[in-house]
């Protein structure tokens, strides 16, 4: 491991400053990604700034929607009464999300902010554009079997692995950003980018800026949602593909649909045209199976991972079949 300095904050402001004002400088807060990251020789920074001490860490319900901090714990938050309640698709995300001491350590934000799986971008012999820009891309024809469908390009296929970001984008989330320049609002489907010819810039965040919190608004909790994982494991194991499906209904007929999918895209990946296929119909076992058989579209499978565009299509099928009270998740 390199040798990197070591700062504790409970301000902050006094946190923003200290990472905003230079490269190398990285927050740490449940560490359980980035301690794998240092240990492994992927992640080098010159300085740790540790955030546990600054607070934001609990969940509000107001009138208009429910504010989550972005350091709660997965546990915490997963096990929230409000949470568990009113968005169902967000609590089951976050149960099914690594393991249950991981998610006493992980914090939503870090949770959102966790790097790849992608088996070439941890191993620091191997070439990897998204670890070290410029030195090619070793999935391209190794062993991508984890890797994306949706959303690559040349540089870069490798697959976003959380389940949070998913499941917040079904729910139009918003993310309270405060950095160096004030406070700013990213909408959740908005943080992440596509990985084009910087596979090494996943997000839109800047240099010190901090994810303060999580706002879900309150119409999110108005619709029937769900969140359902396909993985080669019962626990601590990432998404081969995902789904989390919300919808709002009058009897059986759609009124509004959000439908976002991950281990699949490069960034969790919103199906807009399933949403539209879906709104103003009644929700029966075919459309759910029309909208499943739509939901690889524009797919661009590699040489293992080309189960993923069936196993997709299969897991919006059943996802909606769930909301829609015709079917559970094991048929
Ligand atoms: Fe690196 Fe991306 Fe290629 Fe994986 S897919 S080796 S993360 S460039």
């Amino acid at each position: 491991m390199v040798p990197f300095a070591y700062t504790s904050v409970s301000d902050p402001l006094a946190a923003i400053e200290r990472a905003g004002g230079g490269t190398g400088v990285e927050y740490i807060a449940g560490g359980t990604d980035m301690l794998q990251l240092l240990q492994e020789g992927v992640r080098a920074p010159l300085e740790l700034v540790d955030i546990n001490g600054i607070g934001f860490d609990d969940v509000s319900v107001a009138i208009d929607g429910v504010r989550i901090g972005a350091m709660a714990r997965l546990a915490d938050v997963a096990d929230d009464p409000v949470i568990r309640e009113r968005f169902p698709a967000l609590a089951e995300a976050l149960h099914e999300s690594a393991s249950p001491q991981v998610r006493n350590m992980a914090t939503m934000a870090g949770n959102l902010l966790q790097r790849t799986r992608c088996l070439y971008f941890r191993d620091v012999t191997m070439p990897c554009n998204k670890r070290a820009p410029g030195s090619g891309c070793a999935a391209l024809g190794g062993q991508n079997r984890v890797n994306a469908i949706l959303g690559n390009s040349a540089q870069c296929i490798a697959a976003y692995p959380g389940d949070l970001a998913v499941a917040l984008i079904a729910a139009d989330a918003e993310l309270m950003v405060r950095g160096p320049t004030g406070e700013r609002t990213i909408l959740a489907e908005n943080l992440h980018q596509l990985p084009g010819d910087t596979p090494h810039v996943e997000t839109v965040l800047k240099p010190g800026d901090l994810i303060t919190a999580i706002w879900i608004p309150i119409a999110a909790a108005g619709r029937r949602s769900h969140y359902l994982k396909v993985r080669d494991r019962a626990t601590f194991e990432w998404a081969l593909a995902s789904a989390a499906v919300s919808a709002a209904f009058d009897d059986d007929q759609v009124l509004e649909a959000r439908i976002a999918v991950g281990g699949v895209g490069t960034k969790p990946w919103r199906l807009r045209h399933v949403e539209e296929l879906l709104t103003g119909q009644r929700l029966d076992r075919a459309l759910a199976r029309e909208a499943g058989e739509r939901a690889a579209d524009g797919a661009s499978p590699h040489e293992h991972n080309a189960f993923k565009v069936p196993l997709l299509k299969k897991t919006v099928e059943r996802a909606l079949l769930r909301i829609a009270g015709l079917q559970g998740d094991e048929a």
